[in-house]
């Protein structure tokens, strides 16, 4: 039987999140809150409209057909939703002609998106390419996450996880099977500051990437290198140090802060903590990158393969 599960993206044709021409499925739900998230919509399980205020015209026919009186115009931030009271009945985006409205999420059969992954099959075998589970984080969804991923490995599709890692450690055996590359993130060595920045403690995260990095392979990790977080050479060299110390992972990625989703914070009306800084430049983080020689890591900038 086909698991269901909640995605807000499926993505065709990247480039980035693996090796060759890949299939992205983003899944819906996260149980941390980074204060520089790019996929703000991706963070709750449940679907949620999302509100463009720059394509909105006033014509106010968004309010006048919600039957649950969801829309508030009280504030000077235009149409916007209530989320809590919301049904997600679809009648405001579908009375938008400026497309100002939009519901981010869905419920879909594995069955379904499997359909949607074999299209671009043939790509994936002439790109050395597959399918890449991302999010969100992919492993709170297990039961789909295990059923999507066995059903590629059955058509002898390459598959590739990214995960945040803050889950149960059984989660991670449930997918080995199934799964040929993960990537890991980690964001700081500091409990405290990891806590405040990204809303959880990170015991459990790096106990995980220990026990990961010994019993599946490979794993590459990913650091979001964030201005006033972790961009020092101290932070990131605590980084190398707990890496190359602890774990058998080798090969980090630097990923450089960029603003390319905050406009999403204020199409779900809420607040962008990390409105005014500017995007980093790959240039900024060459020498971070350098480090790695120090503690025997390779590490690149930007999203390799
Ligand atoms: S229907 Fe669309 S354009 Fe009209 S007020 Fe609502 S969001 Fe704005
Ligand atoms: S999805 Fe339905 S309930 Fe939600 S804001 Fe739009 S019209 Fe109202």
């Amino acid at each position: 039987m086909a698991e269901n599960l909640t995605i807000f993206e499926l993505e065709r044709y990247a480039l980035e999140d693996g090796p060759g021409i890949r299939t992205v499925v983003f899944f819906k739900g996260c149980n941390l809150h980074c204060l520089w998230c790019q996929n703000p919509e991706s963070q709750q399980r449940r679907p949620q409209v999302l509100y463009y205020r720059k394509q909105c015209v006033g014509c106010g026919k968004c309010i006048e057909t919600c039957p649950a009186g969801a829309i508030d115009t009280a504030s000077d931030l235009g149409f916007v939703t209530i989320h809590d009271r919301c049904t997600l009945c679809a009648s405001c985006v579908d009375a938008c002609f400026y497309n100002a409205r939009r519901i981010a999420g869905e419920v879909r059969s594995s069955e379904d998106i499997m359909r949607e992954i074999m299209k671009d099959q043939s790509f994936y075998e002439n790109s050395g390419g597959g399918v890449t589970f991302s999010g969100g984080e992919p492993l709170l969804q297990i039961e789909g996450l295990v059923d999507l991923a066995s059903r590629c490995r059955s058509e002898g599709i390459h598959t590739a996880l990214e995960t945040a890692g803050s889950v149960p450690w059984d989660r991670f055996e449930r997918i080995f099977p199934y799964m040929n590359l993960i990537y890991f993130d980690v964001k700081h060595i500091d409990p405290l500051v990891h806590e405040r920045v990204v809303g959880a403690p990170n015991g459990v995260i790096l106990n995980n990437l220990i026990r990961l990095s010994r019993e599946f392979e490979p794993v590459i990790v990913r650091i979001p290198v964030i201005p006033g977080v972790n961009d020092s050479p101290e932070v990131i060299g605590d980084i190398c140090s707990f890496l190359s110390t602890r774990t058998r992972v080798r090969k980090v990625e630097l990923l450089p802060f960029h603003r390319l989703g905050s406009g999403k914070y204020a199409a779900l009306g809420r607040e962008d903590s990390m409105e005014g800084v500017p995007s980093l430049d790959k240039a900024a983080c060459l020498p971070l990158a350098g480090l790695g020689k120090r503690f025997g890591l390779d590490i690149t900038v930007g999203a390799g393969h």
